[in-house]
């Protein structure tokens, strides 16, 4: 009981019905189009199965007539007699397979395939976002819409066409030949299943009372749904699905967030030895979950218990008046055994359907995730803009004026009036106060985001005007403090910063960043595979590797944001190396936080609160006695300059 209490608390993991948007029809429609030949062989494919299946029971019936015929009897020869029926009822059961073969065949054909086109478009689309989208969202969300949300868009859309079509076909078909076997059983059919369904339709509501006490997130169905006896019966059904999903998907993420932070940061559990708090962390989200599924679970099965119960009486009073009007000769044996199986086939059919409205809702919801973010575009393009021929780039850089604030927090600015030219060729560096905003510098000038006031320049043209793919990866190399390298090998972690560079090029940027050396003396050279963001390499090595791809574009402006700051002595002095040969000739931006770094620099900028307070040489700053001067002498003493104001 306190674990279903403790459940109370909002939950840290995020909801997959969180989001509540409109499912985009006509992009499903542009996914849907290349297929509709397909689709319409498969749909006809579905029709004649469906059609099939109700011939099935109308000559079921005539065969028992026969079998009736000799139980009486023992007259004649039953083989005789029986076999041009038994050959039509097999030669319709291949021909029902061979269709629902097809039928499915096709539609896994046209499922997996848009499933591929839409992952294709929802990946291409992400990736195109801006770096500010990516700030306010999760990642774990967006991988989910590619995988779990795209999966579940298909697997409903398969069911409704194959199930949908199939079931509304059999219930329209076997009403027909019930109505035809028999008038009056059909009609008292249709009055003892509006009762019966009135009674489910009760139930249903108790179900789904239950399941939001568990669960808040069952969503609202029209209440006119509800209102017709008829769509209640199907929401029953559905709703016990749905919550049942609902419960499901929402407690075991809730547990998975748990797992998967735990798994994904094990070296931090590990380092505080934490694994037995994890350990009863993630219990008690599974224990919770299980609490609340078993409520809802013990309330599923009294339904379905009491509806077996309710439809074998069906069966029973079908049985039983059927029987009573066959003894009074107004229905042949045979007819009753086909109203028998023709009504459990509408019943079967009635209740896939109810399945069915379930995952219509689900695939919905699903597909409206999926479509989300394909139709958004970004406010930073990937390309488009002109680019400067190489021979006519100087390389020279400079902010004018400009004020920013991160778009996921707009009250705050991080830079204020902000002015810094980085002239050809020379070397500038940016000192400050942690949080003082030297990275946002550096971001900006790699075009993720666009300043909210002002202009940064390169050559003299606004940045907005060039194309920032070309920007990115022909003029400015970045080097920041946490390299980042992907899980492949050497080689291909160098060549990411040139697609396309020869094995030479590789080899002569591995040797400017001081890399070769290393990397030669690994058994398998170039091709060694680096670990998952690289955790089998050094601190140091990583950082030369991430030179390596840096300068292998041969970029004329070169940041380096605290790139030597997270390495010891050693490894620093061998990486500052590889950054000063990297350094000549190029226009660099050096942030640093370790002033013994940037006394090679040209010229000196300290900023405090979002601007420029001071510039000048060392020499010039320390005459000065200011902030540059205060920073020096805090760190020649050992204490760590304070956190810039909030
Ligand atoms: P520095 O590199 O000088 O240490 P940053 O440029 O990283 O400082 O950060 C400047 C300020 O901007 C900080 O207050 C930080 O909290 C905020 N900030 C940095 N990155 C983001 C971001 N992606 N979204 C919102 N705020 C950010
Ligand atoms: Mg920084």
């Amino acid at each position: 009981v306190a674990l279903c209490e403790a459940e109370e608390a909002p939950p840290a993991y995020s909801r997959p019905y969180d989001v509540e948007t409109r499912f985009n029809w006509k992009l499903f429609w542009q996914f849907l189009r290349p297929h509709l030949l397909v689709l319409g062989a498969a749909i006809m494919l579905a029709l004649g199965a469906a059609l099939v299946n109700v011939q099935i029971p109308l000559l079921l019936g005539q065969l028992v007539e026969i079998v009736a015929k000799y139980t009486r009897d023992h007259m004649g020869n039953f083989l005789k007699e029986s076999r041009n029926l038994s050959t039509y009822l097999l030669i319709l059961y291949g021909l029902q397979g061979l269709l629902t073969f097809g039928y499915l065949v096709l539609l896994s054909r046209i499922g997996e395939r848009m499933a591929l086109d839409m992952r294709r478009a929802l990946f291409s689309n992400l990736l195109r976002q801006d770096i500010a989208f990516f700030d306010a969202k999760k990642t774990g969300q967006l991988v989910s819409r590619l995988t779990t949300d795209v999966q579940e868009f298909k697997s409903s859309f398969k069911l409704v066409i194959s199930q949908g079509l199939r079931s509304c076909t059999q219930v329209v078909g076997c009403l027909v030949s019930l109505s035809m076997l028999s008038t009056r059983l059909t009609l008292l059919l249709m009055v003892a299943m509006p009762s019966l369904m009135g009674v489910g339709t009760l139930m249903g509501s108790a179900l789904r009372k239950l399941s939001r006490q568990c669960q808040e997130q069952v969503p609202e169905f029209p209440p006119i749904l509800f209102s017709l006896p008829l769509l209640s019966a199907l929401s029953l059904l559905l709703i016990t699905n749905l919550t049942s999903y609902l419960l499901e998907s929402l407690q075991v993420a809730r547990a998975t967030g748990v797992a998967d932070e735990a798994l994904g940061n094990v070296r931090t559990v590990r380092a505080f030895a934490m694994e037995q708090r994890e350990e009863e962390r993630y219990g008690a989200e599974l224990e919770a979950s299980r609490c609340k599924a078993e409520t809802l679970g013990r309330g599923i099965a009294l339904f379905q218990g009491l509806s077996n119960i309710a439809f074998n009486c069906m069966v029973l009073g079908t049985l039983f008046i059927g029987g009573s009007l066959v003894a009074g000769q107004q229905l042949t044996g045979g007819d009753l055994m086909s109203f028998l199986v023709a009504s459990q086939t509408v019943q079967r059919s009635m209740a896939n359907l109810s399945v069915l409205f379930g995952q219509v809702v689900r695939g919905l919801s699903a597909g409206a995730r999926v479509f989300e973010y394909m139709t958004l575009s970004p406010c930073i393009p990937l390309s488009g803009g002109c680019c400067v021929p190489r021979e006519q780039l100087r390389g020279s850089i400079a902010f004018h004026n400009v004020s920013f604030s991160y778009p996921c927090r707009p009250g705050f600015p991080v830079l204020k009036d902000f002015t810094l030219t980085l002239p050809p060729g020379r070397i500038v560096a940016l000192v400050g106060q942690s949080g003082g905003g030297k990275t946002t510098v550096a971001s900006l000038l790699e075009r993720f985001y666009d300043p909210t006031a002002g202009r940064v320049t390169l050559d003299g043209r606004d940045l907005r005007t060039l194309d920032p793919s070309w920007l990115r990866s022909q003029v400015i190399g970045f080097i920041s403090q946490e390299p980042v390298l992907f899980g492949t090998t050497i080689m291909e972690n160098i060549r990411f910063g040139k697609l396309g560079a020869s094995d030479e090029e590789v080899y002569a940027a591995a040797r400017e960043a001081n890399a070769h050396e290393f990397i030669t003396s690994f058994p398998e050279g170039y091709n060694t595979v680096v670990g998952e963001r690289g955790t089998t390499l050094s601190g140091g090595q990583k950082q030369r590797l991430a030179i390596a791809r840096a300068l292998i574009k041969q970029p004329a402006v070169l940041i380096l944001d605290e790139a030597t700051s997270a390495l010891d002595a050693e490894s620093e002095r061998v990486v500052q190396e590889a950054l000063d040969r990297a350094s000549t000739g190029r226009t660099v931006l050096v942030i640093a936080h370790r002033l013994s770094t940037v006394r090679g620099a040209h010229h000196i900028v300290v900023m405090a609160q979002g601007c420029v307070c001071e510039e000048g040489t060392h020499e010039e700053l320390l005459k000065k006695g200011g902030l540059y001067a205060e920073l020096i002498r805090r760190q020649a003493l050992g204490t760590p300059p304070p956190e810039a104001p909030r």
